[in-house]
């Protein structure tokens, strides 16, 4: 078999076509569990939060959370599937030893939620940016397992322990169409996903606690082939990154099995990130056999016209729909929108002090950038910033009207982020000094004309845009002083007189 995937030349790789399709479930961020009323919450001292239904003690009876039906469906709204209005929860049969009761509540031939879409940015075959509608098959209602513990005891070669405060959580799975083409339509599909999912409320999406999980089916076949190849699944992959390059791995070494004369075989393969390759985990060559029957002790569930009505008045402004809003509202980049609505509460931030400064646009690139960058590198969150967002306003328009330059502006950053302080204290402090003096400042213009005769040659030659290059110039030689607005109109107006 063939694990050397890198060694595929291009010419080999162009032959096939991968195909990927993706599981997601997802953890709902509900008080309590889906069948009982037990506390929803992460971690804890194992088997505390637990009581005779999510044990799976006999006779113990599920009632269904009401919470995670409007959590659902919500979710289910936001990637634009259409409601069932009444689904059935069904048995999935098989032996775990941290399922209890030897069979999971899930849905299975009528989930509450099918036929939904969510669009991503990717290329078409030229390379040109395009936007690729992928298919939702469904949304469905399951719970969650407990947890199998096999490290950080003294025995823990001989023995596993059980943990079953996770048993019960409600989860959705979110069932992707085989529409994605590459690892990087991966990675965008899993990024819009965790967004929708995030600026609904509906989960926390934390991947390393587990409550946003995928599972990779990926594929491929010859370019032009009417028939999709036997697809592997890859399982225990807990980063989007990661999985990107898990699929990237998968796609090459299937490729390779191919050109080798072999056949992929349909199983579940396990993803290393260490070593940064697949392993194989358990063969699915026979399809499980879940024996799915309707579960006996819950009713079908019924979401009519008028509950999905008042469901769908809590859905909040979607990512998509803000980042349109936002660029057409304050004229800035869609890079800048993309960045500034990762989360609700960055997009929150930035219109809170975009509605006071005069440019917007500053405070678009001051938090994208200048802000963004200092807080990384410190390992803050926006909400531990030294510098305020009236902070970022005052910096905005100091900027914008000219009074300090962009360099000034980095210094009173560092210093701000060096002394946890907040920039008007700073400013007003340090009050960099600023050359405003006309004469000044032509008199360096002079200078830098006069050793420069090259490039003005080129202005006077018709590129005016090597004024910029006459204004970085002046900008060092003033030490960073010089007022900017007035620099640039001295420049031009020299130029132009030469
Ligand atoms: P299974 O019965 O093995 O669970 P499903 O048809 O239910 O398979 O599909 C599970 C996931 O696998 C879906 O996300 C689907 O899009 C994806 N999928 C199905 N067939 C392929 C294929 N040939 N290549 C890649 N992904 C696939
Ligand atoms: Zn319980
Ligand atoms: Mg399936």
């Amino acid at each position: 078999m063939s694990t050397a995937a890198t060694a595929l030349s291009p010419e080999i790789l162009a032959k096939y076509q991968p195909v990927i399709g993706l599981e997601v479930h997802v953890q709902l961020l509900t008080k309590t569990k889906a069948f009982c009323g037990c506390v929803n919450q992460y971690g804890g001292e194992p088997n505390t939060h637990t009581c005779p239904t999510c044990l799976g003690l006999p006779g113990a009876l599920p009632v269904l959370n009401r919470q995670a039906v409007e959590y659902a469906v919500l979710a289910a709204k936001a990637i634009n599937c259409e409601i069932r209005e009444t689904s059935v929860f069904s048995r999935k049969n098989y032996f775990y030893p941290d399922s209890p009761k030897a069979y999971q509540i899930s849905q299975f031939d009528k989930p509450v939620a099918e036929h939904g879409w969510i669009d991503v940015p990717s290329f078409d075959e030229s390379g040109a940016p395009i936007t690729k509608r992928i298919g939702i098959t469904r949304l469905h209602m399951e719970e969650d397992a407990g947890k199998s513990l096999h490290d950080g005891f003294a025995d823990s070669l001989n023995r596993s322990y059980i943990d079953l405060n996770r048993c019960g959580t409600p989860l959705v799975e979110i069932v992707s169409e085989p529409d994605l083409r590459t690892p990087d339509e991966v990675f965008e599909y899993l990024t819009r996903l965790k967004e929708i999912l995030l600026y609904t409320g509906v989960s926390d999406c934390n991947m390393e606690e587990g409550s946003l999980r995928c599972d990779a089916n990926v594929s491929v076949m010859l370019k032009g082939a009417k028939q999709f190849g036997t697809k592997a699944e890859v399982k225990n992959v807990n980063s989007f990154r990661y999985i990107r390059a898990a699929v990237q791995y998968e796609i090459e070494r299937q490729i390779g099995v191919i050109e080798d004369g072999g056949r992929v075989v349909q199983e579940s393969r396990l993803w290393n990130s260490s070593e940064g390759r697949t392993y194989s985990m358990r063969s699915k060559e026979q399809a499980h056999d879940y024996r799915y029957f309707p579960e006996p002790d819950l009713p079908p569930l019924v979401v009519g016209a008028e509950w999905q009505k008042e469901i769908f008045a809590r859905m909040p402004e979607l990512p998509e729909a803000r980042r349109a809003r936002m660029i057409a509202a304050y004229d800035i980049s869609e890079q800048d929108a993309a960045t500034l609505t990762a989360t609700q509460s960055f997009a929150d931030s930035f219109e809170t002090a975009a509605k006071k400064a005069k440019s917007p646009k500053r405070v678009a690139a001051l938090l994208t950038t200048e802000l963004t960058m200092r807080l990384r590198l410190k390992e803050l969150e926006l909400a531990q910033s030294p510098v305020s967002l009236d902070g970022v306003v005052m910096a905005a328009d100091l900027l914008e009207a000219g009074t300090i330059s962009s360099k000034q502006l980095k210094q009173l950053l560092d210093t701000a982020f060096e002394n946890n302080e907040d920039f008007p204290a700073v400013y007003e402090r340090e009050k960099p000094q600023q050359i405003s003096d006309a004469g000044a400042i032509e008199k360096m213009i002079d200078e830098v004309i006069a050793a420069n005769p090259k490039q003005v040659e080129q202005y006077k030659g018709g590129k005016k845009t090597v004024s910029a290059f006459f204004v970085g110039q002046v900008m060092k030689l003033s030490k960073g002083q010089a007022n900017p607005a007035l620099l640039n109109e001295l420049v031009a107006r020299k130029l132009d007189a030469q």
